[in-house]
């Protein structure tokens, strides 16, 4: 059975419909205030609990860990990585310290097991790359610099 239907009707409505979108559209441009920023010269304030970079703290340039392998074993992700030595005082301390970045997921479990509050993690957040990132000890501690 064919159906007849009055095209110039169904146009009109459309019409009115293009036009409520375009209204609603202009309501948002000009009243709404926006909701993105002109990163990155515009910065979010991230929360106090915001977990971003790791670094390791250091006391008059000697790090604060002492390699007790507690933050590797705690770790979920299995990305922490410690080769213990030895220093003259008998002080243990970690001859490689890294982190692979990318198996990381930001738990913070690492530095909440920690007993020297040596690992921590800041409130970085820039850290896209396109390679594979391990951070070794010495760029774990510059990193404190910019926590
Ligand atoms: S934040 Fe979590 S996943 Fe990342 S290194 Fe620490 S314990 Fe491992
Ligand atoms: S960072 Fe802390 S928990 Fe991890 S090995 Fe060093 S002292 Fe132990």
């Amino acid at each position: 059975m064919l159906v007849k239907r009055d095209v110039k009707a169904l146009q009109n409505i459309y019409l009115i419909e293009v036009l409520k979108g375009l209204a609603i559209t202009m309501k948002h441009m000009l009243f709404s205030k926006a909701v993105t920023i002109q990163y990155p010269e515009e910065r979010r304030n991230y929360s106090d609990r915001y977990r971003g970079m790791h670094y390791i703290k250091a006391t008059n340039g000697v790090e604060n860990c002492t390699a007790c392998m507690l933050c590797p074993t705690v770790c979920p992700a299995e990305c922490i990585h410690i080769v213990a030595g030895e220093r003259p005082d008998k002080e243990k301390y970690p001859v490689k310290f890294e982190i692979d970045i990318l198996r990381c997921c930001f738990c913070g479990m690492c530095e909440e097991a920690c007993p020297k509050d040596a690992i921590k993690l800041s409130k970085i957040y820039e850290m896209s790359t396109s390679k594979r990132v391990v951070y070794d000890k010495d760029y774990l501690l510059e990193q404190r610099g910019h926590k």
